[in-house]
């Protein structure tokens, strides 16, 4: 059999722990025998990074924003504990912030359904997509703490040094102010981003705030979508017979608990953190959750959205078997397959990537899964697999 062949390279960030230690197994198992694939390795690796003083992370961003698409695996996010663990120079920064913020991306999530995992919420049939816009608001906040009784004023002082101020509140005894902000150029990124993921995958996008209350402020994003939308994308949704839907963040969340599911729900900052691991959990599990940073310049990044499995590494460590998910590390890859096809007229590439994805579903709804998956499904699943061993029947199942 001829292997399906490849013109641009995707750009492989590899990363740590027990990610790490699948990552190779399904590239040989379930990738070469069927793509001649070429990548571009990049090892984000905790022990690189701090080799390179993290100019790595740095270069595997500049080399997606050459290529356009990346694959991302886990990697660990250093605290003072892991500074010791693996004896760093330094407290290196999240390398999914630096990549995000090179990119100017914003991070979706969508969870991979499978029929014999009901997700909490009866009506859900299809996956709700949660776009977060990761910038501003209450995350990069300043606050006070009154312990007396005083006036709360905010101020704004322009460029040249002119202000704009509003009173706040006239406390009458001690209280808590904060102040926040966002940005006209974020706000617009994300508006982009949500449109063209939107887009990409033909599925509604829902957006929502608190305008009625928030005059200015929430007022500012709303204005800022409908603007983006009327102007660049109405036509093309249009074209493929798509919408978007505005409505306030009350209503939207009750409603969303009656839809049947299948649209992205845009959220700002503190709603999509809050909402994301909601619909995460109600879904099922976070090993079967996929994530891509979609950049408005038109660059891709695929990811799992769970970390390097820290405590199934140690286990490996020891010797032991591990029943570590790699659904959505295998979702990550043909993620960035089915783009790299689409993105280089290679049908045959994201056709692939269309039938990886159904092998391992089929051999999920066949009762075939690893430990996690076993504990939440209905019917019970027929065998309990290791890693190796889920990995081993997707590949025979691929190759029949
Ligand atoms: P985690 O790696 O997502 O794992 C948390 C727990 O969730 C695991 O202990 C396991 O539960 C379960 N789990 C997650 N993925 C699973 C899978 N594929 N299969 C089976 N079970 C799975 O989060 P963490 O332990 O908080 O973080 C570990 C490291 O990952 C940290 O250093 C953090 O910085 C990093 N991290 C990286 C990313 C990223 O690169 N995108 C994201 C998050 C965290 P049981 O142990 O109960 O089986
Ligand atoms: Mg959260």
């Amino acid at each position: 059999m001829s292997k399906i062949q490849m013109k641009t390279p995707i750009v492989e960030l590899d990363g740590d722990e027990m990610t790490r230690v699948l990552w190779p197994i399904i590239k040989k198992k379930l990738i070469e025998p069927f793509v001649d694939l070429k990548t571009e390795y990049y090892d984000l690796g905790i022990k690189k990074r701090d080799e390179t003083c993290d100019q790595i992370t740095v270069d595997a961003a500049n080399a997606i924003k050459k290529y356009g698409v990346g694959v991302k695996n886990a990697t660990i996010t250093p605290n003072q504990e892991r500074v010791d663990e693996y004896d760093l120079k330094a407290q290196w920064k999240s390398p999914n912030g630096t990549i995000r913020a090179m990119l100017d991306g914003t991070v979706f999530r969508k969870p991979i359904l499978v029929n014999n995992i009901t997700p909490a919420v009866k009506s859900w049939k299809k996956p709700i997509v949660v776009g977060r816009h990761a910038y501003g608001d209450v995350y990069k906040n300043a606050e006070i703490k009154a312990k007396t009784a005083g006036k709360a004023e905010i101020v704004f002082t322009d460029k040249d040094g002119n202000e704009t101020r509003e009173t706040i509140m006239e406390l009458a005894g001690p209280g808590i102010i904060q102040g926040m902000h966002n940005t006209d150029a974020s706000i617009s990124s994300f508006a982009r981003a949500c449109f063209k993921y939107a887009l990409d995958e033909r599925i509604d996008c829902w957006f929502a705030t608190k305008d009625t209350i928030s005059k200015r402020y929430d007022q500012t994003f709303k204005l800022i979508f409908e603007n983006i939308f009327e102007k660049e994308y109405k036509t093309k949704f249009e074209a493929v017979g798509i919408s978007f839907f505005y409505t306030l963040i009350d209503d939207v969340v009750a409603r969303m608990m009656k839809t049947e599911g299948g649209m992205l729900w845009a959220c700002k900052n503190y709603d999509g953190d809050v909402m994301s691991d909601m619909v995460a959990s109600a879904f099922g599990s976070l090993a079967m959750m996929s994530s891509v940073l979609v950049s408005p310049h038109g660059y891709f990044e695929y990811e799992a959205a769970h970390g390097t499995v820290q405590r199934h590494y140690y286990k490996h460590l020891k010797g032991e078997k591990t029943s570590t998910n790699a659904v959505a590390l295998i979702f990550a890859w043909t993620g960035a397959l089915r783009k790299r096809g689409e993105l280089d007229n290679l049908a045959d590439l994201s056709d692939f990537a269309d039938r990886l994805e159904k092998t391992v579903i089929d051999t999920i709804e066949d009762g075939f899964m690893t430990g996690d998956l076993a504990s939440i499904c209905k019917p019970a699943a027929k065998e309990v697999l290791d890693s190796a061993q889920f990995l081993d029947l997707l590949a025979k199942r691929l190759a029949d």
